[in-house]
């Protein structure tokens, strides 16, 4: 095998356990390339342990210093940018282009985090006569964070740049699909100065997220994965007290105008459908076309065409995954949809056990057909004609997601206007892909995210720590009044 088999990280070591195990895929080949132990309650616990261990050495450390570690780690994750793309590249399958953009936008997260000391100095007022009211922020404890497999680098650095510099331990459990990067990154964080124990990775699947879930040790839990998972931990982790922030999957609506500037929104639309495979939980998925938009779609359907899988586009992530979008695009088309550019049958030559399927652009989709309401993950574009913008905005609203939507126009009023009613998290201007960039903070709504906060930006701030306000009066001729 090419790696040495996955082991979870405890107390600063990597520490190779008896578990049963899975292999793990090189998705572009179709190749075992390492094992994945499947990690139960018990190493959860030791995790726990070791972390609680760490807890007060880490929280007693002032952030300034704590934020150190950070700067040491953006550099490190700079310095390795080749190899730690090359390595999302080999686990996930994404194509070195957007596996470098990936470890940059660690590298932007992990920025934000060295911000944090300028960011969170408590508030202080005299409240009244002598009296003073101030807020300080502590951390939590040992919280945890679990991860998918669609950014193998950059969700776990969601939460670990600013869980920690906060001053919380954090135990990792990435996706079982794509447990490589992770040991990377808590190697670099060693080499930035990581005091053991502050981060551990246990690694595995439904058995270690339960034992996250239910252990009485853990403060909070941040989740990122599919609908269907974000609940299960969310009711589960909230069912032991737990402060649960969890991201679901989405269903992404492009609303595209007749006036929208042709070439940037053929090329947007297409690049949002297609980047990363279409595994990004902000990909279009859904264009609604606002009337007279035959041109755009030609020209949509010309940028798809010419897009080279392999090159231009990686695989998807399992055999499975293949073969699940495959049926949405066969029963839309059984349906009466029709396919204008179709991705499956794609192979790519030396690479026939890849999973690779290329653009899918299919258009005359109607809102109740099933490719047109669930999440499909993959390359596809379904279009869904509407008369007006109303009945684009009335599509969008009956979605059951909300983390992403977008409108492609020249006016600023019809910008406004979709901007003020589309029922999602993050929207955007003639924008594919609306994510915020830091000091902004990324997360849905509807069933796209459960719990308050957000898991980046200044609103990450909030879930990674808890508020003590303080009453004193330190003014002896302050008098007596309701407060003495
Ligand atoms: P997933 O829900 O299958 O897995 C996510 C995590 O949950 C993994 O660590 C996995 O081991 C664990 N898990 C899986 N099944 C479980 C179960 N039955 N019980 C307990 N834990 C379980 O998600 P995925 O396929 O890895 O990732 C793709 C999904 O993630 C998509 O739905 C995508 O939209 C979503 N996603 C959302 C965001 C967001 O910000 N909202 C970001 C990235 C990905």
């Amino acid at each position: 095998m090419k790696y040495p088999a996955v082991a979870n990280y405890l107390n600063g070591s990597f520490v190779a356990d008896d578990l049963p195990a899975l292999d793990v895929y090189n998705p572009s080949e179709g190749s075992v390339i390492s094992r994945v132990p499947l990690s139960t309650h018990r190493e959860v616990d030791r995790a726990v342990e070791s972390a609680r261990a760490a807890f007060p050495g880490w929280s007693g450390t002032p952030i300034k210093e704590r934020v150190q570690v950070f700067y040491r780690y953006k550099a490190l994750l700079e310095r390795h940018l080749d190899e730690l793309a090359a390595l999302v590249t080999e686990e996930n399958g994404k194509i070195a282009s957007e596996a470098r953009a990936e470890v940059l936008k660690s590298a932007e997260l992990t920025e934000f985090a060295c911000s944090l000391p300028q960011i969170v100095p408590g508030e202080v007022l005299e409240v009244s006569r002598g009296v003073e009211c101030r807020i300080e922020r502590y951390p939590l404890g040992v919280v945890a964070a679990i991860t998918p497999f669609n950014f193998p680098n950059m969700v776990p650095n969601w939460s670990i740049p600013n869980a920690l510099a906060l001053g919380n331990c954090l135990v990792l459990k990435p996706s079982e699909l794509v447990p490589l990067s992770a040991g990377r990154i808590a190697e670099l964080l060693a080499e930035a100065g990581l005091p053991e124990g502050v981060l551990q990775i246990v690694n595995g699947g439904k058995e270690a997220v339960e034992g996250i879930c239910d252990h009485p040790g853990i403060e909070a839990i941040s989740f990122v994965g599919s609908t269907k998972v974000a609940k299960v931990v969310y009711r589960r982790g909230t069912a032991t007290l737990k402060r649960v922030l969890a991201l679901g999957g989405a269903k992404n609506h492009l609303i595209v105008m007749p006036d929208a500037d042709l070439e940037m929104t053929a090329g947007n639309v297409v690049a949002s459908m297609s980047g990363c495979a279409g595994q990004r939980c902000m990909a279009a998925s859904v264009m609604v076309a606002v009337s007279k938009t035959d041109h755009i779609i030609r020209c949509m359907v010309e940028h798809a065409r010419r897009m080279v899988p392999g090159k231009d586009i990686g695989p998807v992530i399992s055999a499975e995954s293949k073969a699940r979008i495959e049926s949405y695009i066969a029963e839309a088309e059984a349906a009466g949809a029709e396919v204008l550019v179709d991705g499956r049958n794609t192979t790519v030559p030396g690479r026939g056990g890849g999973y690779y399927l290329g653009p899918t652009i299919i258009d005359r989709v109607t809102p109740e057909m099933r490719i047109a309401r669930e999440e499909v993950f993959g390359p596809v574009l379904v279009i869904i004609r509407s008369r007006d913008l109303d009945e684009a905005l009335a599509v969008e609203n009956a979605s059951p997601y909300g983390n992403a939507a977008s409108v492609f126009t020249e006016s600023g009023g019809t910008a406004r206007y979709v901007m003020e009613r589309a029922s999602a998290g993050m929207v955007g201007v003639n924008v594919g892909v609306p994510v915020p960039r830091e000091p902004f903070s990324f997360g849905g709504w509807n069933e796209s995210k459960f719990g308050v906060g957000d898991i980046t930006g200044r609103g990450s701030i909030e879930f990674w720590t808890k508020s003590k306000k303080m009453t004193t009066k330190w003014n002896r001729e302050a008098g007596v009044n309701w407060m003495s």
